[in-house]
């Protein structure tokens, strides 16, 4: 705790003492009030500025410290000052009290919550950000939440202090003007229990009642409102109509289908979209390729003769074109048309919010409604408007597939995922690559220590990279094309065959018509969805990359679950989609997976862990498969074994990330992960074995102390120490 909270407790302590020492709490009684009124009434009649003052001040203290009194301070508002200005300076003083109370629990707590509690109170802010205003206007009308507890508990949150304030001043008037009223008839009244009969309290609870259902009713006209202008079919051909089958389009349509729904997937170009025909399987099947020629090349490490690397670059990309056959039936019209889904070729666009036009390959157009309508359109590689690229014929993840000779010098621009695998499996494959980055490092998302392990492995492969590299202008030399970037200042020519373009990705929204149907995109080119995946309609949805925030196929397929249900069964309920323990992987070698926190996000977000490191140079698998490089790095909380981010770096990092992202789903701490038989010997024995650094951290010491002594009494107090010393090697 620093100085300042420390002075102001010190403050805090020094105020109630003296109230509690010269008896503020006796003094604040019924009877006291009832027995002194007329004395103390002349009083006020003279000093009526003091008294008034006075009365604020004690208000304002007893509230903000949240004394005992606060009640009968209310009832003496009505006896001295009458049902107005008793109103007026009650609601006023208590509005001042609770803030106050409000902005010193903040000040005291709020930083160590959020420190220990990130999570919790991260999901809680959002909460309040959302619908703050009604919960406190709920609390603040029943009288029976004690006052002091929810300027407290608001103190806590996000909420900001100019709502809190007007709040709770507008919604604690009906409840003040109850009491202050009542202590106009302080002669009658026998206990403070008197003031609030059954009746009235079932009025404070229906009148609690009434901010939600303002919310609801505010919904409700909200609905309305959007969709003012447009006329609802009377019927639908579909329930539900999914634009796109790539990832998240063929999930939304799968489920519709599983749950009987009418749906129908139009696709303008390839069912199974980017993953399978230009992102994930073909990149993934390219980087096989090249780890085999990598093994071959390396082959000495296994006792065998190394030999030069020698292949027809069109066989590899035939077989890429193979591996994309093979696995297209997955995702093919008759296999979906199978399930039950009407599977259209087609480009959409919207007409209404129920309505979609669809522009057959053949020119014909029809028109389709549906109760509900996905947006699951993708992404494309972004070109950057940068001088001359385009005379490049630059190569993306789109086109790369198409390419039949081998480019001899490949430039990569981006150091991401994408660009950073591509460029690994090239120059394993044997091109001369460079890759530019104008960050500082490779995988920026990741740690530095992970950056560092991959530009490491890319060097020794070969791999010319350039960080804090711009690319600024491309010509054509002498017939030769050269890249110039910016480098701190100076400009540097870099000669090149082909160059690579990967530098993100940008949503598909041209064509869909959404501002037909009012819906703008943000400056980041995806589409804005609430948390149900709806966009601005509640029977529109969107998911995958189209969508974002995250560009993967599961993520797609994990929003498309909430996008499908929620479009076919919201009035009823609404799921938020979690994303809570989102794993990704970079198919680099070594691979770099991960789940959660890394420390970077950690130290950011102000929460408190610390760091178990387990080096995968031990792993016997690792070992015999002379792959003994990369580290397991997890993050915890101080002192608990609760998982809040791992990353692994190393060979099959994907596969031995599940069992830390299953841990993580539900709830199962690092003890769980070491309490579990792993087969020997496994790459994922490396998961029990970063579980066991974390144990051996946290072994209890003492208790450590006590054993050893307790072993040795029991081998007859012989000197633990010097026995030791037997066994030590020379
Ligand atoms: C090189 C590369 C490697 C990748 N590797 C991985 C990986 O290893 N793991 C991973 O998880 N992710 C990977 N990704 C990302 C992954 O491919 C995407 O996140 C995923 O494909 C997104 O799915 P989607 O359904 O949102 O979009 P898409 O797969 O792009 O599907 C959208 C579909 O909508 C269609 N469409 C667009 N507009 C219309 C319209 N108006 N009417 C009808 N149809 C339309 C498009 O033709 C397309 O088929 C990779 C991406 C790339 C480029």
């Amino acid at each position: 705790m620093n100085r300042s909270k420390l002075l102001l407790l010190l403050i805090i302590a020094v105020i109630v003492g003296i109230f509690l020492g010269f008896d503020g709490h006796k003094l604040l009684t019924l009877e006291n009030l009832q027995s002194h009124q007329s004395a103390i009434g002349q009083w006020i009649d003279q000093n009526l500025v003091l008294a008034v003052t006075g009365y604020a001040v004690i208000y304002v203290v007893v509230t903000a410290l949240s004394l005992p009194g606060a009640t009968i301070m209310t009832l003496a508002g009505g006896a001295f000052f009458g049902n107005l200005y008793g109103l007026a300076a009650v609601s006023i003083a208590s509005t001042v009290g609770a803030s106050l109370a409000f902005l010193v629990a903040r000040f005291l707590m709020r930083d160590t919550l959020r420190k220990r509690y990130a999570e919790t109170v991260a999901k809680m802010d959002r909460g309040i950000e959302k619908d703050g205003a009604f919960y406190l206007a709920t609390l603040r009308l029943v009288p029976v939440f004690p006052f002091f507890l929810i300027n407290l508990a608001m103190g806590l949150t996000a909420m900001k202090l100019r709502t809190y304030a007007l709040v709770s001043w507008i919604a604690m008037l009906p409840g003040t003007f109850v009491y202050v009223n009542a202590g106009t008839q302080l002669g009658q009244i026998q206990s403070t229990g008197d003031i609030l009969s059954a009746n009235l309290l079932l009025s404070f609870a229906l009148l609690g009642l009434f901010p939600l259902i303002a919310k609801f009713v505010v919904g409700f006209i909200r609905r309305r409102k959007v969709y003012a202008g447009w006329q609802k079919p009377d019927h639908f051909d579909y329930n539900l109509l999914v634009i796109g089958g790539g990832s998240a389009g063929l999930v939304s349509a799968y489920i519709a289908a599983a749950v009987k729904a009418k749906v129908a997937l139009i696709e303008k170009h390839k069912m199974g979209g980017d993953c399978l025909n230009t992102g994930c399987v073909p990149s993934k099947a390219l980087i096989r390729s090249a780890k085999a020629a990598d093994t071959l090349r390396h082959a000495n490490r296994y006792g065998l003769e190394a030999v030069p690397v020698k292949g027809s670059f069109k066989n590899i990309m035939n077989r890429v074109k193979d591996v994309i056959a093979k696995v297209e039936p997955h995702d093919s019209p008759e296999r979906y048309r199978k399930l039950g889904v009407d599977c259209i070729s087609g480009e959409a666009s919207f007409v209404s919010p129920w309505e979609l036009e669809v522009k057959h390959h053949d020119g014909r157009t029809e028109r389709l409604t549906a109760r509900s309508i996905i947006v699951a359109t993708g992404g494309k590689p972004a070109v950057p408007p940068i001088p001359g690229l385009n005379d490049m014929q630059p190569l993306t993840s789109d086109n790369l597939w198409e390419l039949e000779e081998q480019p001899q010098r490949l430039l990569v621009l981006g150091g991401g995922p994408i660009g950073s695998e591509l460029a690994h499996a090239f120059a394993r494959l044997g091109c001369q690559v460079t890759q530019v980055e104008k960050g500082e490092r490779l995988l920026a998302k990741e740690d530095a220590d992970v950056s560092e392990l991959v530009l490491k492995q890319f060097e020794s492969d070969g791999i010319d990279v350039r960080l804090k590299h711009s690319a600024a202008e491309f010509r054509i030399e002498d017939g030769e094309k050269v890249a110039y970037c910016d480098y701190e200042g100076e400009t540097i020519r870099i000669p090149f065959d082909q160059v690579l373009v990967a530098v993100g990705r940008a949503a598909n929204t041209t064509g869909l018509n959404l501002e037909r149907i009012g819906v703008d995109t943000l400056p980041n080119g995806t589409v804005p969805v609430e948390d149900d995946m709806s966009l601005r309609y509640p029977n529109v949805f969107a998911c995958g990359d189209v969508a974002g925030p995250y560009q993967f196929t599961h993520a797609a397929a994990h929003q498309a679950w909430y996008a499908a249900v929620n479009g076919l069964f919201g009035q009823f309920k609404r799921f938020k989609v979690d994303y809570r323990v989102m794993p990704w992987v970079t198919f680099t070698s070594p691979e770099v997976a991960r789940v959660g926190l890394s420390e970077a996000e950690a130290q950011e977000q102000g929460v408190a862990f610390e760091v178990t490191r387990y080096g995968l140079d031990d792993l016997d698998r690792a070992i015999a498969e002379s792959e003994d490089h990369g580290f397991i790095k997890v993050l915890t909380p101080p002192g608990k074994d609760k998982i809040l981010g791992a990353v692994v770096v190393g060979a099959h990092a994907g596969e031995i990330l599940a069992e830390f992202t299953l841990a993580m789903k539900h709830g199962l701490g690092l003890n769980k992960i070491l309490g579990t038989i792993h087969p020997y010997p496994t790459w994922n024995e490396s998961a029990k074995y970063a579980a066991g650094e974390w144990k051996r951290a946290h072994a209890p010491e003492g208790i450590l102390r006590l054993l050893e002594k307790l072993h040795g009494w029991r081998r007859g107090g012989k000197n633990t120490k010097a026995l030791r010393s037997t066994y030590a090697p020379d």
